[in-house]
């Protein structure tokens, strides 16, 4: 009795979107919920439930690319395939109805907008397979409610909420009733969920009852609602960490006929740094160490000493390219400390500049910034006036 689960995530999300001031495809399913795109959390929540075995995810049109780089790139758990959206939910989850395998005989669909639906609710509900057409995840309503008359504002009477339940999702039921309610509903697109286009077919549809927090995330005070359910550990995930550290360390042989820049900034000196760059050993190292931080590889990885085109680029674009790389994962450097060694010139001088100009190139205040200056009292290649050497501690944080 498998079950294709459809997630409808084709709506954009007008309201959140109006109200964050954004335009554009991407909508609130795309934000990023503690470093993961918020449908990517949706997805996450399905993968471990064997009688799943394939999902469908309705997506607005002209997102599919997006989605597969960055929501579905090391997904664990059954097949996904991305449907387009329609024009309203129904629409959408019928576009996937249709493409899901009829291997299947039954069927689950879920708000793509509803990260963190409760585990155990969910295992109870896929338990229910058979014992009716159509089961729903719903919560007894808690609020007072209050019947009005539209005209003159004037409460007419207090609802009993005794027997009123708040439907959600995920629903749950048979292929063959849910394929059928849409074929025979004179208006099956304007549904707002499944289960009523199976109760306008006399279909016997029940409510699951459970008492977990199954949010939707409908407005930007809703998202950050499910940010601080997810950092409080409560959606069952482990909680990343907030904050990482990165360090790097590049040496560059000093030759004469070659200028010498230290993080950004010309050096007076006879000599200057040997390199396909120009050679800033300083900027390396931190840019090694944003890379560290994010496990993002090196800048070799990044930046080929064969290319032609970054022949003496100038190390300022290295570390600009890293920083960008950085903030799409969501992570901004909040502190760098920096060890130069080298002989001569001594730095004295110069550090309060090559300080200011870190912080200018990586957006911090100066006094986030160190710079530190050693020489080797004539020892090894640094200390014979051979080699630059420098290092760097980066510490990142989650930006979201
Ligand atoms: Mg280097």
């Amino acid at each position: 009795m498998g079950v294709s689960l459809i997630i409808a995530a084709g709506g954009s999300g007008k309201r959140f979107q109006k109200a964050q001031n954004r335009k554009g495809r991407l909508g609130k399913l795309f934000f990023s919920l503690g470093g993961k795109p918020l449908l990517r959390h949706t997805l996450d929540s399905f993968c471990s439930f064997p009688a799943i075995r394939e999902i469908l995810v309705a997506v607005p049109p002209g997102t599919e690319k997006w989605v597969k780089n960055h929501v579905l790139k090391g997904h664990l758990g059954p097949t996904v395939r991305l449907v387009r959206g329609g024009r309203s939910r129904a629409e959408s989850v019928w576009n996937a109805l249709r493409r899901s395998s009829p291997e299947n005989p039954w069927v689950m669909v879920h708000d793509g907008a509803r990260p963190f639906p409760p585990r155990k609710a969910v295992l109870t509900l896929l338990k229910k397979r058979g014992q009716a057409d159509g089961f729903v995840l719903a919560r007894p309503v808690v609020p007072t409610l209050k019947r009005v008359s539209p005209t003159s504002g004037r409460i007419l009477g207090t609802v009993d909420r005794a027997h009123l339940f708040e439907a959600e999702t995920p629903q749950l039921m048979s292929r063959a009733s849910l394929m059928e309610a849409y074929r025979r509903h004179s208006r099956p697109f304007e549904a707002t969920d499944e289960a009523s286009l199976l109760e306008a077919m006399g279909k016997q549809v029940k409510v699951l009852k459970h008492s977990g927090w199954n949010g939707k995330i409908t407005t930007p005070e809703d998202f950050h609602l499910a940010e601080a359910y997810y950092a409080s550990g409560k959606a069952g995930r482990p909680v990343p960490s907030s904050m990482k550290m990165g360090f790097g360390r590049d040496t560059h042989r000093l030759v004469e006929g070659r200028r010498l820049y230290l993080g950004g900034v010309p050096i007076a000196s006879p000599k200057g740094a040997l390199g396909h760059s120009d050679g800033d050993a300083l900027l390396h190292a931190i840019s090694d160490a944003v890379l560290g931080a994010i496990g993002a590889g090196d800048i070799g990885e990044w930046f080929s000493d064969r290319d032609p085109r970054t022949k003496n680029i100038r190390s300022g674009k290295i570390l600009k390219k890293v920083l960008e790389e950085a903030r799409q994962r969501h992570w901004v450097p909040s502190h760098v400390d920096s060890c130069i060694v080298l002989e001569r010139p001594r730095l004295g001088p110069c550090k309060r500049k090559i300080r200011r100009k870190v912080a200018g190139l990586l957006g911090l205040e100066e006094t986030e910034v160190s710079i530190k200056a050693k020489t080797m009292e004539g020892l090894g290649p640094e200390g014979e006036g051979l080699a630059v050497t420098c290092e760097a501690l980066v510490e990142m944080r989650r930006e979201v």
